[in-house]
């Protein structure tokens, strides 16, 4: 799949980026407690794909292998939008000091606005650690299946959601090689080929302030959730139903506001002489 050229159509003010303040990366730092909670998920979380996988193989043999081939393509692109789903939930909402979740989940990706290329220095845990801790739950209810009952019904249902998991378990493996300057040679070519994240389609999110192409398992959705204006449309609901204002713990409060103001002014002109509300 080729590069096509990218819709950056966002209308921000024309000062936003120097109004833009980050956290300081020295106070982004990840606690031990939140390091030995990371090598507990991933050992728990292989073990868990590892026994479903052992479950499943006697009866996968029975379904036909196009189905079994369609349903992990749906879930690598349903990956994507999950992995989209839970960048853009991080990187809009919440701060880094919401208690146990701020630490284990949203510093990472403040850090990771603020220092692309620190993702590059983390081991093996530091970087699939988080994604393996919230699928420990989705992955036990993934056993409730009755597989051994033969179902096919069962059978694929464990399988679709298993090998989701394993997607989401490798995004942030994807996601890391993205921002790599060495990395291997097959990498390179599953990235050229846009079977996974290529570096330059994900360079368009690092562009401040952040605000698309929010997808990191392979980025297929990236383009059409952006003209669909999906995330935008959700910020506003959430704005209006809440007071938040989208981006403030990651870009400031100044950047978020500027953002929040125009935005509202391309919904209605009249609010223009209205400042947003902050909370
Ligand atoms: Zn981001
Ligand atoms: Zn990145």
């Amino acid at each position: 799949m080729s590069e096509r050229p990218v819709n950056t159509g966002d209308p921000l003010p024309r000062n936003v980026a120097s109004q833009i303040a980050h956290r300081d990366v020295e106070t982004l730092t990840r606690p031990p407690l939140i390091q030995a909670i990371e090598i507990a998920s991933v050992l728990l979380f292989l073990g868990g794909e590892s026994y479903l996988a052992y479950r499943l193989w006697p009866y996968l043999g029975q379904t036909s292998w196009f189905v079994v081939a369609a349903a992990a393509l749906t879930a690598y692109v349903f990956a994507d939008f999950i992995s989209g789903f839970f960048h853009w939930m991080a990187d809009t909402w919440g701060s880094v000091e919401t208690p146990f979740a701020g630490k284990l989940f949203v510093r990472p990706f403040r850090e990771h606005h603020v220092d692309q290329k620190a993702i590059t220095r983390h081991g093996f845990v530091e970087v699939n650690g988080g994604n393996c801790a919230i699928s420990l739950v989705p992955l036990l209810s993934t056993h409730m299946f009755a597989i051994e009952t033969g179902d096919v019904t069962q059978t694929l249902g464990a399988f679709f959601f298993g090998t989701f998991l394993f997607w989401i378990f490798l995004t942030n493996q994807f996601h890391s090689w993205a921002h790599q300057d060495v990395r291997p040679r097959i990498v390179t070519w599953l990235q050229k080929m846009h079977v996974i994240l290529p570096p330059e389609h994900h360079q368009v999110h690092h562009a401040a302030p952040y605000m698309k192409y929010y997808c990191i398992t392979n980025g297929w959705l990236n383009e059409p959730l952006h003209r669909l204006r999906f995330f935008r449309a959700l910020e506003r609901i959430i704005s209006a139903t809440t007071g938040m204002i989208p981006r403030k713990d990651d870009i400031g409060e100044k950047a978020a506001v500027a953002i929040a103001e125009a935005d509202a002014r391309t919904l209605s002109p009249a609010a223009k002489e209205q400042p947003v509300r902050t909370r």
